[in-house]
This record gives C-alpha cells, structure tokens and sequence, in this order.
C-alpha cells in the first residue's frame, strides 16, 4: 500500500549505544545557548567585511540565534517517544507498510546550509505490529533536525524503525537537494543525491528487496 503524506523528521539510537559514551538518556545535550549563537554570528558578520550594528542587520543575530534553534531541534529529541506508539493491526499485518514523499528539511553538517527533499520509508511489521504514518514522518523530522549527512540521515531512519518496532526489515530512500552544491562550489544546479538504507529481510532477500525499491520509487 502506498500513502502520501505531509511531511515531518528524528535521532541516533545506534550512536547513543556505541560504547564509551555516557549514556544520555536521563541528561540529553544541554539547551540551546541563544546568546552565545549570537554572538558569534556578529563574529562572522564582522568577518566577512560587515558592519554588524547597521540598521538591517542589528536583528539578525537574534534571528538567527532562533533559526539555528529550530532547524537542530531534533538534537534534545527520541524518535523513540513516537515510534513507541504502536498498535496491533488487525489482519496481522504481513503486508509492508510504505509511506512515500516525507518531506524534510535538514541541515548538511559540512557547510551549515539546508539540504532538503523527501523520504520514502517502509517497513515489514514483526507480529503485526504498527506505528502511525504521522509517527513514521516525525521520526523523519527528528533525525532531519541536526547537523546532518544524508548518508547518516536515511540509515538512522532505517535504524529506527528496526529498533523501535522490531521491524523485519526496512527500506528507506532519501532524495535530497544540497544547497551547499547549488548556491556554491560546483553550481550544480538540478543534481539530486539518492541514498538507500536497507536491513533485515530487505537487505537479505533479492526479490523482496527489488518489490519494496520499486514501490518506495514510485514505480
Ligand atoms: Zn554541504
């Protein structure tokens, strides 16, 4: 089955696992310092040959500050809180569940500058067990709003949904567009980066793996 839905994002289980890390479960990474982000985008205005305290740009350290604090809200936050909204479904759901076109907006870690685009995600249910699509799209939101790879972006969503649900497999592709590639450096200006994760019975069993790739591209 396929569904189209607005869109939505998630964070690292795996990463948070990986041993000599304190485990942040209880402690989180601290607040977002508002003031600290301001001063140091008058740092950079200055650098860059302007004057920080004309008129136009007194606001935008602020602004900025605020901006900042959105687009890496995903960082104070556990796709595990919403994928641990699960239910039964009724027929035991043997069928993959796939929800195409999750919008996200990211941000790439290397350049600090938007990348964006949408996430095919599906997943085989272990035991019937199921999450709501809106719960698959704020898993998106959640690993989209941090400093991000796209790489890094579409295997913790694939992750997640194994972890989480206990899925029998997972198949998660992810279109981005990189502003860092359009707005600068090579200019290109329609390239489109493609990135598959696959796990479990999708990355073991050619033939589910070719079924499920073609419903997550549409075909
Ligand atoms: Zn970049």
């Amino acid at each position: 089955m396929t569904f189209a839905l607005a869109p939505s994002v998630t964070c690292p289980p795996d990463v948070r696992r990986l041993p000599g890390r304190a485990p942040q479960a209880d402690a989180g990474p601290p607040e977002v310092d508002l003031p600290r982000i301001e001063a140091a985008v008058r740092e950079i205005l200055a650098a860059v040959g302007e004057d920080p305290d004309r008129e136009g740009l007194l606001d935008t350290p602020a602004r900025v500050a605020r901006a900042y604090r959105d687009l890496f809200a995903g960082l104070r936050e556990d796709p595990g809180v919403h994928l641990a909204r699960q239910f039964e479904h009724e027929t035991g759901g043997d069928d993959a569940v796939v929800l195409r076109n999750i919008e996200f907006s990211s941000t790439c870690e290397h350049h600090l500058l938007p990348f964006l685009g949408r996430a095919h995600v599906a997943y085989l249910p272990a035991d019937g067990r199921v999450t709501g699509l809106s719960k698959l799209a704020r898993t998106v939101d959640v690993f989209a709003r941090r400093p991000q790879l796209q790489e890094r972006l579409t295997s913790q969503i694939a992750d997640a949904l194994m972890g989480h649900l206990g899925a029998r497999g997972a198949a998660v592709v992810v279109e981005g567009e990189h502003l860092c590639m359009r707005s600068r450096g090579a200019r290109k200006r329609d390239a489109m980066m493609v990135t598959t994760a696959l796990r479990g019975v999708y990355r073991d069993d050619k033939a589910l793996r070719k079924e499920i790739l073609g419903l997550l591209r549409g075909k």
